[in-house]
């Protein structure tokens, strides 16, 4: 079994489930008392998003660059960064490691391929929904990338930052979140990317009629599934 190394604490609420979903998986595929070899480095948060907010990603990049190297010496095979918004500074953690980094836009595009689904709908931080670095990927895979209305956009981050990765899960913003979801369907969108991994806190595949791909499960069963080969 290979050993997973975990950038997570952006948030930790996030990253308590990718946890959880990694061993359950591989109990339900082992069975027994199988489990994940994994180490967690979880950084502060409140450190990295004050960087965020200002621009300074190339400081984003050093901390866990240096992050991934230390999981690295840890005895990590590979690394996977618990967050969406993250993966901006992917090429900058890279240069730090020898190691791979399985990029959840990519795990995301694995699973939207097998659908058929061209037009895709992209809910998560105003990062990820307005710069390039995510939804590339999805777009040089052949998929049209749909974002949510700039007012929307601000009010996602805001419930993202200020509600989901504080552990709040609200009534109203759900029903927001749905609105919002039901807009999106209006411009295309056959299928909606939960991009950022607390969403999934609020809403889910249960909630909406179209088939919904939730980066946190995807990311965390496709590094499950990489570490039992
Ligand atoms: N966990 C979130 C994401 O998947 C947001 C936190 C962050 O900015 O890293 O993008």
């Amino acid at each position: 079994m290979k050993t997973i190394g975990l950038i997570g604490g952006m948030s930790w609420e996030s990253t308590s489930l990718y946890y959880k979903i990694i061993n359950e998986y591989i109990k339900n595929k082992l069975g027994g008392l199988y489990s994940a070899k994994c180490i967690l480095y979880s950084v502060n948060f409140e450190e990295i998003s004050r960087l965020q907010k200002s621009g300074d990603w190339e400081k984003c990049g050093k901390i866990l660059g240096e992050t991934a190297k230390k999981l690295e010496t840890a005895g990590a095979d590979f690394i996977i960064i618990c967050t969406n918004t993250m993966h901006k500074v992917v090429p900058e953690i890279k240069k730090y490691i020898n190691i791979p980094v399985i990029h959840i836009a990519e795990a995301a595009y694995g699973r939207i391929e097998p659908s058929g689904i061209k037009n895709i709908g992209l809910l998560g931080t105003k990062y990820t929904m307005q710069q390039d670095f995510y939804k590339s990927i999805l777009i040089d895979n052949g998929l049209n990338v749909i974002i949510p209305d700039e007012e929307d956009i601000e009010l996602i981050n805001s419930i993202i930052f200020n509600e989901l990765c504080c552990g709040k899960i609200k009534a109203d913003s759900k029903k927001k979140f749905l609105e919002i979801v039901e807009n999106l369907k209006k411009k295309g969108a056959e299928g909606i990317i939960l991009g950022c991994t607390e969403i999934v806190m609020l809403i889910s595949q249960k909630d909406i009629d179209i088939p919904v791909f939730d980066t946190t499960e995807i990311h965390a069963e496709t590094a499950a599934q990489l570490s039992i080969g």
